[in-house]
């Protein structure tokens, strides 16, 4: 039975942070299942930092070309099925575009008795990307300090509790005194320090008088370069994101390194594709903390199709309190 379906397609590259003008709602016709595939009805759409850079071609691997859907993950049900193993009624996530019945391939299927939608922030790809950078970079001693970048984010919050779970001090960096002040309250971090104050550097001393044992890195820029210029000896940076650079044109210029060789720290890349494989590792760990409330999350939630691009904009001007998602289902009852 044909239905129509909306999708959202990028209508002109963003300069700068992007605007709702720069995409473009489009009716799509029906497409035929091909074998092995799943049609799927969307209920949350996954909105990322990394998009930003897919729409101006600089993501490691791909590119959204002008008039394509625009790209991201979603989480559903199977409405329609050609794959064998996967039948109708069954909850899965995977690669889907900004549209309202996206067709997947072999996606993942989601079994845990938690919102669907968290498959999507604090057990999906945001919370093992900050599993692994704990689990596999950073790795935490008690007592030790951990700094994280970008902290009110399903990211950086994940990474806090997930350091303080193991006896270190979490100390978040945000935008603004909310932000810094949720961060404390929600998520029981032990200090929060915000970047756009002008004595930024000097609290930041001030909430971690032994230096950062731990920096979990999200936004790169002057933010990176006063984290490493107060690492404690020996210390560990996880290199995750760089979100202050994502809407400028020009890549700005790197900071002085000087100071990690005088800390003898250590400086990883994080790329999450590499810890895929440990998924179900990482949900058996943080579901059950999930479930039990010691590792909280806040999602930050739009409603209907037409509503993603301003919900990514707000993402990227960094207005969103969780992990940004939209949430298509009640738009269609
Ligand atoms: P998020 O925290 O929900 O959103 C990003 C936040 O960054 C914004 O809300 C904003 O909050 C902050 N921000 C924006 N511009 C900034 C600037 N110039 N300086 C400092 N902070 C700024 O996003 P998320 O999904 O948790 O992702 C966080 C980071 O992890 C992103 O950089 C993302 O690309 C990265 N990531 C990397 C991988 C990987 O494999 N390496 C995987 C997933 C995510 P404020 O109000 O606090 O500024």
């Amino acid at each position: 039975m044909a239905r129509p379906e909306r999708a959202i397609v990028l209508a002109r590259v963003p300069v700068g942070v992007p605007e709702p003008t720069d995409f473009r709602s489009v009716e799509l016709p029906e497409q035929p299942l091909q074998e092995g595939e799943v049609r799927v009805q969307a209920e949350y759409l996954s909105l990322d930092p990394y998009l930003r850079g897919v729409l101006s071609g600089r993501h490691m691997g791909h590119r959204c070309e002008l008039g394509a859907i625009v790209p991201g993950s979603a989480v559903g049900k199977v409405i329609e099925s050609r794959d064998a193993m996967l039948q109708v009624g069954v909850t899965v996530i995977g690669e889907a575009g900004w549209r309202e019945y996206p067709i997947m391939r072999q996606p993942r299927t989601w079994h845990i008795d938690l919102p669907m939608s968290t498959s999507l922030g604090v057990l999906g790809m945001p919370g093992l990307t900050a599993w692994a950078g704990i689990e596999h970079i950073v790795k935490p001693q008690s007592g030790e300090t951990l700094v994280v970048s970008a902290a009110a984010g399903p990211v950086g919050a994940t990474v806090g509790q997930l350091a303080q779970r193991l006896g270190a001090r979490a100390i978040g960096i945000a935008g603004g005194q909310e932000k810094c002040e949720l961060l404390r309250s929600h998520y029981g971090f032990a200090d929060c320090v915000d970047y756009k104050r002008a004595d930024f550097a000097d609290a930041l001393r001030r909430a971690c008088p032994n230096g950062i044992d731990m920096y979990f890195d999200n936004v790169g820029g002057a933010v990176l370069e006063t984290c490493l210029s107060m690492l404690a000896l020996n210390a560990r940076v996880a290199l995750c994101g760089l979100m202050d650079q994502y809407n400028q044109e020009v890549r700005p210029k790197g900071p002085n390194l000087g100071s990690v060789i005088g800390a003898r720290a250590m400086l990883k890349g994080l790329v999450v594709y590499d810890y895929f494989s440990q998924f179900d590792v990482f949900l058996g760990d943080v579901a059950p903390a999930v479930r039990s409330g010691q590792i909280r999350y806040l999602e930050d939630v739009s409603h209907g199709i037409a509503q993603a691009p301003e919900a990514f904009c707000r993402l990227m001007r960094g207005e969103n309190r969780g992990k940004a998602l939209v949430k298509l289902v009640d738009e269609r009852a």
